[in-house]
């Protein structure tokens, strides 16, 4: 076995050959040879493993392949773009939204140069980082005040604890959800030092079952969007105009956490309704939450949006000073915002709502071309075929409310489907699909036309890369 290792090439022999490669061009020198040496020490332990056992093993036309491969993965970044072929449109796991043209520019012309993030450019005083978008925000949803914090669960924590810490608020039972695994309305209301007062049955609550539970230790009523699930059949929740009625009554305010929050109005594409932030704003809950990566189609953020009284509170409150949201977050948000301000111009420019309200006849065009396309790459490797299917929106909006699509439906013949799919995690860039019913269903609906050739590309790799 030692005598092995006597074949294994010099660092100096691979550093020369990889140099030479333009893949390899930015990678400077030293970090080149770190990732060589790691790669050597690899086949000594392979060598010492019995896993490379014959001087064939270790051969200079396989091992400069191999090495090729390991530098490359070593080197690329670990936060990549990948394709997204599964249809979710609001895709936690794959990033959420992504961002209209207009934010991503916001976000480069703001980050490459100085900004006036906290000046006030009419005054040359220090400004707020919450006026770029507090005008706006107020335009499109019609409430008095408004601020925006790191993310919607930063902003319920900022809420509860703003204006009913160290006292109580009554929730319905059967709004006490679990969002995404992480977060729990009663273990957030614990973190904020609100006490909770969990009234109702898991599928009935009645506007007496809030009445009932009011005392003077009361702060706050909350409603909270079920977002990811929805109980169907016997069921009965208060609507906000009701509860709102009720707190007028006792002289408390109403805190709605929307979750995803959508300025966009819905109902016209065959949604069951989901009411927007301006509906709720004007049923006249006094604090109301929700995402800036959900439905709005924005960065990362949590938005807080109501009565005037009430969100000057909360901005005073020291804890947001630990959840404020950066330059980049911001320029992006108010750069989408200002997209709202025409609905129709929201409906094209902000992919998430363009990708939901995409017209049959749109996906049934991107699915023939993707299969054409896929076709003439991958020939005789695979069968490729359209059927109909179902698309998610994701991100805990619309629950159990599949969309209509066109699936493009992978049946490979020369690797097992699983193969396929796991083999596309490690393309450049990888391919996210699903297997459904044998096959590997790609869904146009998520997927840019500038991909086709991507995704055609990465399965070609896959179905004639040679030990797989
Ligand atoms: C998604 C969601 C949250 C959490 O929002 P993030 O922006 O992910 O922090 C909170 N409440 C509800 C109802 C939600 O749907």
């Amino acid at each position: 076995m030692s005598s092995l290792f006597r074949y294994i090439p010099s660092v100096d022999r691979f550093l020369q050959t990889l140099e030479a490669e333009d893949a390899f061009a930015p990678v400077p020198r030293p970090e080149l040879r770190v990732q060589v040496g790691a790669f050597l020490d690899l086949c000594r332990e392979e060598i010492r493993e019995g896993v490379l056992t014959t001087p064939e093993d270790l051969a200079w036309e396989r091992l400069v392949l191999r090495a090729r491969a390991f530098v490359r993965t070593a080197v690329r970044p670990h936060f990549r773009r990948v394709i997204n072929a599964t249809g979710v449109v609001i895709h936690t796991n794959l990033g959420r939204s992504i961002l209209a043209d207009q934010a991503v520019q916001a976000v480069v012309d703001g980050c490459r140069h100085y900004s006036n993030l906290e000046m006030n450019l009419a005054t040359g005083q220090r400004g707020s980082r919450y006026a770029h978008v507090e005008a706006l925000l107020c335009r499109l949803t019609g409430a008095e005040a408004g601020l925006v914090v790191n993310n919607n669960a930063a902003a319920v924590l900022l809420v509860l604890d703003t204006l009913a810490k160290e006292r109580e608020v009554v929730v319905s039972r059967g709004q006490l959800v679990e969002i995404g695994g992480s977060f729990r309305i009663p273990e957030v209301m614990k973190k904020s030092g609100a006490v909770l007062r969990e009234v109702g049955a898991t599928n009935r609550t009645h506007l007496h079952d809030y009445a009932q539970a009011i005392t003077e230790r009361t702060a706050l009523l909350m409603k909270v969007h079920t977002s990811n699930y929805r109980i169907i059949g016997f069921h009965k929740e208060v609507s906000a105009p009701d509860l709102v009625a009720l707190g007028a009554e006792h002289g408390l305010p109403v805190f709605e956490d929307l979750g995803s929050g959508n300025l966009f109005d819905f109902s016209p594409y065959h949604f069951m309704s989901e009411p927007t932030v301006q509906q709720v704003v004007r049923a006249g809950v006094q604090v109301v939450s929700f995402s800036g990566d959900k439905l709005l189609g924005g960065p990362q953020a949590g938005i807080i949006v109501g009565h005037k009284k009430y969100i000057d509170q909360i901005k005073k409150n020291q804890l947001n000073r630990a959840l404020r949201i950066d330059k980049m977050t911001l320029a992006a948000l108010e750069a989408t915002l200002r997209l709202y301000v025409d609905p129709e111009t929201a409906r094209q420019a902000v992919p998430t709502v363009r990708m939901i309200t995409a017209p049959k006849q749109e996906i049934q065009h991107k699915a023939q071309a993707l299969q054409r396309k896929l076709r003439a790459t991958l020939g005789d490797l695979a069968e490729i075929a359209c059927a109909p299917g179902q698309s998610r929106v994701g991100g805990g909006s619309f629950p159990e409310q599949d969309v209509p699509t066109v699936l493009v439906r992978i049946y490979p013949r020369v690797r097992s489907v699983e193969a396929l799919r796991d083999g596309l995690l490690q393309t450049d860039p990888p391919v996210i699909g699903r297997v459904e019913d044998g096959a590997l269903c790609c869904d146009p609906r998520t997927i840019e036309p500038g991909e086709y050739g991507l995704i055609a590309a990465a399965m070609l790799s896959v179905l004639t890369r040679q030990n797989s």
